[in-house]
């Protein structure tokens, strides 16, 4: 089968490996989309720790192509997978806290992952998805899923002002995500216009160009912030926009060593929390039955299809202005 390895940083090849064999606890995904994210390009530069070689791609579903014996699945299903592996008996496993398992390994990154033709994925991780669904919408599930736990913590009830900094994937799926859960204001604020466009049509109810608005002034009194940009100036900028007693839900990724001041008094006398959000703990199910039921826009956030010979391009290249979602059809 094809495949598109990581061998070492910045060197990736198209190859030829072996098709692997579904042994007992596990079945072979024959893989209909995957999905391309920062994730990937940060690996792909050696920002990001991976095992090499290593097959890329953690944002990816399929059809089962071969089951292992006694398997619960059937050849034919339509899948989704979730590439995050951890032990299940470890406390933090026990607790539901299961990104923080000691023992966690990735579809994608420590192990092979979808952006091959084939994929070898334990049983434990494939999530069925409704058999009509457009296969490109398998590339969402896995950042929906993590979309979800960043609204977990946020904990809407509905009738809230929500903000959300950076207009990429996880931004706009937290707009129609909020949109779904009742919020009553959506402010999206990205500096990309085709992107403020997009939001405008999937659910923010208004939106926010920092390049040419000053945003502590035009964003204010916001119950929930979702900083889902990765960048210092929007985690700063997040504080300032909650109102106090508020709480901001931070999804985006900055650089691991990056570092920056804060004021403890203005936490104290505001009660702002700020909440970290990570991974998909125990969120991949409901992000596969939202997908299914088709009440996300996901066709307007697809920028770019390609196939295998076409990856080295993507990740070589800084996505271009305006674009959302890349995604791979092996
Ligand atoms: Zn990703
Ligand atoms: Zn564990």
């Amino acid at each position: 089968m094809k495949a598109v390895v990581l061998k070492a940083i910045n060197e990736l090849e198209l190859a030829e490996v072996e098709r692997p064999e579904p042994g007992p606890g596990f079945s072979l995904i024959r893989v209909l989309a995957c999905g391309i994210c920062g994730t990937d390009r940060h690996i792909y530069k050696g920002e990001y720790p991976s095992s090499k070689p290593v097959i890329l791609g953690h944002e990816f579903g399929g059809v089962i192509e071969e089951v292992g014996p006694s398997s619960k699945f059937k050849v034919g299903q339509l899948v989704s997978i979730d590439p995050n592996i951890v032990c299940g008996k470890c406390p933090d496993c026990l607790a539901k806290r299961t990104a923080f398992c000691p023992e966690l390994t990735a579809l994608g990154v420590n192990i092979n992952g979808g952006i091959a033709e084939y994929v070898l994925t334990p049983d434990s991780q494939i999530y069925p998805v409704a058999a009509g669904l457009n296969p490109l919408h398998l590339a969402f599930i896995e950042p929906l899923a993590c979309s979800i736990r960043g609204m977990d913590l946020a904990a809407l009830k509905g009738g809230e002002r929500v903000a959300i900094l950076g207009g990429g994937v996880i931004g706009l799926l937290v707009v129609q995500l909020a949109k779904l859960a009742g919020a009553s204001e959506i402010v999206l604020v990205t500096r990309q216009k085709f992107r403020r466009d997009v939001a405008l049509k999937i659910g923010a109810t208004r939106v926010v160009d920092p390049k040419n608005e000053d945003v502590s002034q035009v964003v204010t009194g916001m119950d929930v912030t979702f900083e889902c940009a990765g960048a210092v100036d929007t985690f700063k900028q997040s504080q300032v926009i909650t109102r106090r007693g508020g709480c901001v839900i931070v999804l985006g990724l900055t650089a691991a060593d990056t570092n920056l001041e804060i004021n403890p008094f203005s936490i104290v006398v505001n009660e702002l929390r700020i909440q970290g959000s990570f991974l998909n703990p125990l969120t991949q199910s409901r992000a596969a039955e939202l997908v299914s039921s088709g009440k996300l826009n996901l066709d307007i956030l697809i920028s770019k299809v390609v196939d295998l010979d076409g990856v080295q391009a993507v990740l070589d290249t800084p996505p271009a202005e305006g674009d959302i979602k890349y995604i791979v059809c092996p």
